[in-house]
């Protein structure tokens, strides 16, 4: 790809008009999705209790960087409405660039294919974030700083208590930021491998909260398309966040794919390279409950050509320890046919889920 290293990514809309950016910086009522940032405020703000400075480990030195690209700006800085108010109003803050100077950098969270995901927290505000650190020339050489791009334009417009939010990007010479929300019980995949599975009650509640997620996402016309315990994080509460948009697309899709890892999570649609739209979340949202209530994905075989025939042939079975209830959903998710898999309304209306799922605390 041709683009100039410095100017690698090109201005998100990401100016204090963006409605999710604005509604941080307005006092006053919030709408319902956006009450999850003001309680997310409150568990940074819990965080920084329990973790006062310096002691998430050894605070490093910023590097010396300097962002070069004049299209980067950052009007809105993540942390608390007053301090977002004060910073935002005059119209220098408003052009203020990132750097990596406004963060203390803490300790590795963990590691990325083109980089280190870092505990940080923003000096001015305090606020605990997640600090991904991406290397451009690990992009370019991989051919995927179109993907990253598309992944921080729409996870940067989704705000939900269940998505991950992406608050803002910057960039220097040779490595992109990006500023997200801090999952502080990590990874779902890890709890999965010490649990090996999960019962009803949990897998119930997921399902509910991802579903949500993915219903708002549709709603906004976005396809995550690789939805698997790899890309979930957990907040403080347990609560479940969708990470990982870098497959997200605006639907519906025409855009074939190409497919790397693992086939267990792919709808037969995507697998046989036709057109496909936001049903295909629905079918990997099966393929998760599964996964959740038994441990192993499904269709999961010795070869991609065996995994490839089971998802095509929907060959599906359940360990007995499986609930009739469950079955019946997982069952209604996972058809061939993607007008016939269940909308997510009643999803959130199956009575598996509304008698097993535990209260929100988020
Ligand atoms: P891969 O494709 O190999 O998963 P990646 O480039 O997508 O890598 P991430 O999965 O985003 O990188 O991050 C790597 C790891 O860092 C995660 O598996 C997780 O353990 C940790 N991590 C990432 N983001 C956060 C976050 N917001 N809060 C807490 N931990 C995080
Ligand atoms: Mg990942």
């Amino acid at each position: 790809m041709a683009a100039e290293p410095d100017c690698l990514l090109k201005s998100v809309n990401s100016s204090a008009s963006d409605p999710h950016q604005s509604v941080k910086i307005q006092p006053g009522p919030v709408k319902t999705h956006e009450k999850a940032v003001t309680s997310k405020s409150t568990d940074s703000a819990r965080y920084q209790r329990e973790h006062p400075p310096g002691e998430s480990g050894r605070v490093l030195k910023p590097v010396n960087s300097r962002p070069s690209c004049p299209e980067l700006t950052a009007p809105v800085k993540p942390g608390s409405g007053k301090v977002q108010q004060k910073t935002t109003t005059s119209s220098e803050s408003a052009r203020k660039k990132w750097t990596l100077e406004d963060f203390d950098i803490g300790r590795p969270l963990g590691k990325g294919k083109f980089g280190n995901v870092y505990l940080a927290r923003e000096k001015s505000t305090k606020y605990v974030v997640a600090l991904k650190v991406l290397f451009k020339s690990q992009l370019q050489k991989a051919g995927v700083e179109h993907q990253l791009r598309r992944e921080i334009e729409i996870q940067s417009h989704l705000s939900h208590p269940h998505i991950l939010r992406l608050f803002q990007y910057f960039q220097d010479k040779t490595r992109v930021y990006l500023v997200l929300e801090y999952a502080p019980k990590g990874e779902l995949y890890k709890e999965l491998m010490k649990n090996t599975r999960f019962d009803e009650r949990r897998t119930a509640t997921y399902m509910y909260q991802m579903t949500s997620a993915l219903k708002y996402c549709h709603s906004k016309k976005v396809i995550h398309r690789d939805i698997k315990p790899e890309n979930l994080l957990l907040g403080l509460t347990g609560d479940l966040k969708i990470a990982d948009f870098g497959w997200s697309v605006h639907a519906p899709s025409s855009r074939r794919t190409t497919l790397c890892g693992t086939l267990d999570y792919l709808p037969p649609e995507m697998i046989e390279g036709k057109l496909h739209d936001e049903k295909v979340d629905i079918w990997s949202l099966g393929v998760l409950c599964y996964e959740f209530l038994v441990g192993k994905p499904p269709f999961e075989a010795e070869s991609n050509a065996d995994t490839y025939r089971r998802i095509t042939k929907v060959d599906l079975q359940f360990p007995r320890h499986v609930s009739e209830p469950a079955k019946n959903l997982v069952s209604q998710l996972l058809k061939h046919d993607p007008n016939q898999r269940l909308s997510l309304d009643k999803v959130l209306e199956h009575p598996w889920i509304k008698e097993n799922r535990l209260p929100s605390t988020s």
